[in-house]
């Protein structure tokens, strides 16, 4: 759907996770598939969800799994994203969510979302894994006083019908805790979330994954799957994949055409990220920026953002609907300009790393984790760029019906299961997009 830059298999991404330490050369000596092979399941994407999956399987089955990515390892959105472990997955409102699915099964998604918190977080202890978690919440932020107002409502449902913990602060308060800034009217804050480095995260999932013996091979791009009676051929690097099943876990990077009951149900949508050098105190102080919290913003086209450890500002909003390395600067270039607009006090302040990556939406606004009929195909994807709590929970969920008792059936939301929707002329997917946008920047522009 983008422009071949963005799917440059190839490079890592220009992100800040990568400039800094960690342990990535440790695992530098993995490999490309080099010959034909046969395994019990094939996972197609080595990010959080395929990782989860594999180490689930692993840990219960004694299984051949193996794990393969088109990219050079590390290379999808698992380690681009922003490190916020917050929820929920879905661009439903609460209400749209109610009338869709019901109320009891919105109650459950969202017992299901703090589930997938709480998951990830015991994969770090679990494993160990070093990955500088910061916050021990997330703040969603006014942008707009009535918006103000909507999340007092928010908080309460959040509160009564959802138990999660909230909070409401209003602009003098979040100024003391928070930050201060040109579109700040207080805020809700709720329990769980916190942020963590997503490198060092996908690289303590991935370490997990090969001592449970799983086998990954890096830039090795499937590009066929065909079945033959009981099996599976998948096709990549010229060499041939027998399998039994087959897990699609490539979220926003799934190309059209590998599988055809999946193709043109994901949107893949552009986010982009900039990060600036290492601000002062003196300079943190201009908008009394206290939190490490993550934090977004209810503006509909939304901007997130967080304090890092190292007291750099990490901002992210939407990218370009083009995907060229060109219009890539130049997206960069305007969030700049809008993080500076927020923060008026930092109009000097330098940006240091700026890169992007896909996030998948779909039509139904929300995940799909599931089993294709008649198939021994499964898949998730479609986490709404809430992929930290979202995909290695799913991915667990996922490795429950691959094997075992519950075989194809999940004892989760009805949110969650089953395929989305085609999108209607998926030629014209990014004419929607340019659409869509066009209408956030109108709501926006006029506060609605
Ligand atoms: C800029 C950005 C910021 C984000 N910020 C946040 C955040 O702060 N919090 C949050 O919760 N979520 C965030 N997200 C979303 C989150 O990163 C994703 O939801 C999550 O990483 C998805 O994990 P995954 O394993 O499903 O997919 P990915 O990690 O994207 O992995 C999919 C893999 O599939 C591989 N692949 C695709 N096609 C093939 C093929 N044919 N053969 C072999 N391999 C293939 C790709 O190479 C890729 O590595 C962000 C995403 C981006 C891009």
């Amino acid at each position: 759907m983008y422009n071949n830059d963005i799917y440059n298999f190839n490079d890592l991404p220009k992100s800040y996770w990568f400039a800094q330490d960690n342990n990535y050369g440790e695992f530098s000596n993995l490999e490309t598939i080099s010959q034909n092979e046969e395994f019990d399941v094939l996972i197609i994407g080595a990010g959080y969800t395929g990782l989860s999956c594999a180490i689930n399987l692993s840990d219960k089955y004694n299984l051949k799994i193996c794990i393969v990515d088109a990219g050079i390892i590390g290379w999808g959105a698992s380690t681009r994203n922003a490190g916020f472990c917050c929820i929920p997955p879905t661009k439903l409102t609460i209400n749209q969510l109610m009338k869709r699915y019901g109320k009891e099964e919105t109650i459950s998604f969202f017992k299901n979302c703090i589930e997938g918190t709480n998951y990830t977080k015991s994969l770090i202890d679990k494993y160990n894994i070093s990955c500088d978690i910061s916050g021990n919440q997330n703040y969603v932020l006014a942008h707009t006083e009535s918006k103000f107002d909507k999340l007092i409502k928010e908080s309460e449902i959040y509160d009564k019908l959802f138990g999660i913990e909230t909070e409401i602060f209003n602009k003098e308060q979040f100024n003391k805790i928070g930050h201060s800034g040109k579109e700040q009217f207080g805020a809700l804050s709720y329990k769980p979330g916190f942020a963590l480095n997503p490198l060092k995260f996908y690289l303590g999932l991935l370490k997990a994954a090969i001592k449970n013996k799983v086998n990954i091979f890096h830039k090795t791009k499937i590009i066929s799957v065909t079945k033959k009676s009981n099996f599976y051929i998948a096709k990549a690097n010229n060499k041939k994949i027998k399998t039994k099943k087959i897990v699609i876990a490539t979220n926003g990077f799934y190309q059209d055409g590998l599988i055809k009951q999946i193709d043109y149900r994901i949107l893949p949508i552009i986010s982009n990220i900039i990060v600036t050098n290492p601000l002062s105190n003196k300079e943190l102080s201009l908008h009394n920026f206290k939190t490490y919290s993550p934090i977004v913003n209810t503006r509909n086209l939304l901007y997130y953002y967080r304090k890092l450890p190292d007291n750099r500002i990490l901002f992210g909003a939407r990218g370009d609907t083009d995907g060229s390395d060109k219009s890539h600067k130049a997206i960069s270039k305007i969030i700049e300009r809008d993080f500076k607009y927020i923060f008026p006090e930092w109009g000097n302040i330098k940006i240091d790393f700026t890169w992007r990556g896909l996030v998948a939406f779909t039509s139904k606004l929300a995940p799909s984790i599931g089993k294709i009929k008649d198939e021994n195909i499964f898949y998730s994807f479609g986490y709404h760029a809430n992929g930290v709590s979202s995909a290695p929970w799913s991915g667990m969920q996922l490795s429950k019906i691959i094997y075992g008792s519950n075989f194809g059936n999940m004892n989760i939301s009805k949110v969650y299961k089953g395929l989305p929707k085609k999108i209607p002329v998926s030629s014209l997917r990014k004419i929607y997009l340019k659409f869509v946008y066009f209408a956030y920047q109108i709501k926006d522009y006029f506060k609605l």
